[in-house]
């Protein structure tokens, strides 16, 4: 008989807020179970690694060196041993698969805390409007895009365009629109999300004339003669046009999905958090009904929807399964910086009579969270300015002050969670069982994603109530151009500026720090995630985003490594089974051309993929690819390892649609 020392289904999470207010909140690092035992016979091993496992990474770098391995022996979908090649070749079975990776660096897979897939793989499928830099451009594309639809009823769906790229910096106008639509309704949304030009067979289809108001939170903008003018910003007003959009089907958003996850492979992510809509969700439960699921999930819920279908919603899948699972409810505190919606404290810089819009009010915010909290939801906001995170804080502070205890149902840790996945002759020690009441004090996890613009308190405050900031560094990339008018220079009043992406700050308040993409905002490439954290620059090198103060706020690549991996984990309760390369832990690597812990930062940028492993089954090797060329700003080529983009192009764009189950939508999310 052989036996299994199961890290994996230890509960050591509910323990964290046991320790002293001062220690780091995060993962906690991993035993190191040792694999001289051969616990377990090895069915795939790969030896001859430049193997960092992941154990000895720390949220902030201590510069003793992280473990180092050669080779790993893989279990079914588990790592059941890690050592030198001698030690692991020697646990192989009898017809195990050997992979030499010829010295090649291996290291956990990525784990992208902020994704929207379904919107990322309906995009390819859409007008694609990214990188215009000129409103003929803009027609022109669109104009190419029309002659492939042959309904004239259908719509023309896609975005990406940014006016303020144009020596222009003019807003388009429908009658920009009419004159290459055709037939056609088109609804084109900015790259931000936030703001969408529509043209007149649109607004037509919308019932928007001159007569129409502006819903609460949102903005029709009108010509001098009081007509609108095509421009229409914000959910609430976007939704008078994306209501009267037909939905995609379930083909079209299946085929959307496969397209943007096998993207998300090709990048060496192995798991994605991500807010997509209910209608999606259904598609990756079939998905993986038919074990066609190559990606691990965890999904957001939409948190307006009342508290009993959220129950419901929450009971329809086992929240242990560790390929897709249901985690924390999603809402909106404001919008973006870019199209001056976040909601700030005082006006923006550029804009004095602006402080953005909040999308909640306090008392009602206050109320849902502590009642969503009290049912053993955990909570995230998106939150970009300074005012929509204090009221994101209050309202977790709320919630955690209505004395709920531990979340309840994160305790089904049940012992035999993961056991079904174990080969069948495996014998289970466990190494922490879940706790049994009276539990250690509440682990809420609540998580504010983007905190791109906190108050000076901020940060203290968000250790205080352990809440997780969930960021994504290659938004620096593109916001640099335009921050510092939006918020003002460093030295003036506010100095707000210097709170900005402040991701060091966060870790020195002990705050968990998990990194993704938001993508389809940003490619979901990590390598620009890296380099952002690490250089605070522009891609070419020839900017930073902050001269007084970048040296304060870098990471080293080890703790960027960390936040895009174990810290990612941590924040979507998985922390005991992704993350490091260790006996217990899912068989979650990816191979890459290069060793990130020894390359400068145009290297980390320019590094390839050579092979994605999820669950133990490879996903992704760059063989079946192309040769990259290096990654661009909008690196969002497909590879030839994904499919073809369909000869005809569906008309479905932002997944904005009403959500046939509910009738809310999904809120675009861009935080530019
Ligand atoms: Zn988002």
């Amino acid at each position: 008989m052989k036996s299994i020392t199961l890290a994996a289904i230890s509960f050591s999470a509910l323990s964290i807020l046991a320790a002293p207010a001062s220690a780091q909140r995060g993962p906690q690092p991993a035993r190191w179970l040792g694999s001289e035992h051969c616990p377990q016979p090895a069915h795939t091993i790969y030896y001859n690694g430049n193997i960092l496992t992941g154990v000895g990474l720390h949220a902030i770098d201590d510069h003793t060196p992280p473990q180092r391995v050669q080779a790993i022996g893989i279990s079914g979908e588990w790592i059941t041993a890690v050592g030198s090649n001698d030690t692991v070749l020697a646990c192989a079975a009898p017809d195990a698969v050997k992979i030499d990776l010829h010295g090649a660096f291996a290291m956990p897979g990525f784990n992208d805390a902020h994704t929207h897939i379904a919107e990322a793989g309906l995009d390819r499928l859409s007008a694609n409007l990214n990188g215009v830099t000129s409103l003929a451009e803009m027609q022109s594309r669109i104009a190419a895009y029309a002659k492939t639809l042959p309904d004239p009823n259908e719509w023309i769906l896609g975005g990406g365009w940014d006016h303020t790229r144009w020596a222009s910096k003019t807003l388009p106008t429908a009658h920009d629109l009419d004159s290459v639509t055709g037939p056609h309704p088109a609804f084109l949304f900015r790259v931000d999300g936030h703001i969408a030009i529509a043209n007149t067979a649109a607004l037509k289809a919308a019932g928007i004339d001159n007569n129409t108001p502006d819903p609460p939170g949102g903005h029709i903008d009108r010509d001098a003669q009081g007509n609108p003018t095509g421009i229409i910003r914000e959910s609430p007003a976007t939704s008078l046009v994306e209501k009267v959009i037909p939905p995609p089907s379930y083909q079209t958003r299946r085929h959307a999905l496969e397209l943007s996850i096998q993207d998300a492979l090709a990048h060496g992510v192995t798991s994605i958090q991500d807010f997509s809509t209910w209608n999606d969700w259904l598609v990756l439960e079939g998905m993986e009904h038919e074990n066609k699921l190559p990606l691990r999930i965890a999904e957001w819920i939409d948190f307006n929807l009342p508290l009993g279908d959220l129950e419901q919603r929450r009971a329809s899948h086992d929240p242990n399964d560790p390929l897709l699972h249901l985690t924390f409810l999603k809402g909106f505190m404001d919008g973006s910086l870019g199209s001056r919606t976040a909601a700030l404290n005082a006006p923006y810089s550029d804009d004095p009579n602006n402080s953005g819009i909040p999308r909640y009010d306090p008392d009602k915010l206050n109320a849902m969270s502590t009642e969503r909290a009290a049912a053993g939801f955990q909570l995230g906001f998106h939150a970009i300015g300074d005012r929509a995170n204090d009221m994101a804080l209050d309202a977790f502070e709320a919630a955690e002050q209505a004395g709920i205890p531990a979340p309840a149902f994160l305790c089904q840790a049940k012992e035999e969670k993961y056991e079904h996945t174990l080969p069948p002759d495996a014998i289970v020690t466990r190494v922490n069982p879940c706790p049994q009441p009276p539990y250690a004090p509440a682990d809420f996890r609540f998580r504010i994603e983007h905190a791109q613009v906190v108050s000076p308190n901020a940060f203290q405050r968000f250790h205080d109530l352990g809440v997780i900031a969930s960021m994504q560094p290659s938004h620096l990339l593109d916001d640099m151009a335009w921050a510092e008018q939006r918020l003002g220079p460093a030295n003036s009043d506010h100095a707000r500026i210097k709170y900005a992406y402040a991701w060091r700050s966060f870790l020195n308040h002990g705050v968990p720090l998990a990194f993704g993409t938001d993508y389809p905002v940003e490619s979901i490439n990590p390598m620009r995630g890296l380099y952002a954290a690490i250089t605070r620059m522009n891609e070419a090198g020839t900017q930073t985003f902050d001269p007084q103060n970048a040296a304060h706020e870098k990471l080293t690549v080890t703790e960027a490594l960390y936040a895009y991996t174990q810290a990612s984990a941590f924040a979507e309760w998985r922390e005991t089974i992704k993350g490091q390369l260790a006996p217990g832990f899912l068989a979650d690597l990816v191979v890459l051309d290069r060793d990130l812990t020894r390359s400068t930062p145009q290297q980390i940028l320019h590094t390839r993929v050579l092979r994605t492993v999820v669950g133990g089954i490879t996903r992704y090797t760059a063989e079946q690819s192309t040769p990259a060329a290096p990654p661009s700003p909008a690196a969002q080529q497909p590879t030839a390892q994904q499919p073809a983009p369909p000869a005809k192009p569906s008309p479905y764009a932002k997944p904005t649609n009403p959500d046939a189950r509910t009738g809310t939508s999904h809120p675009p999310d861009n935080p530019d």
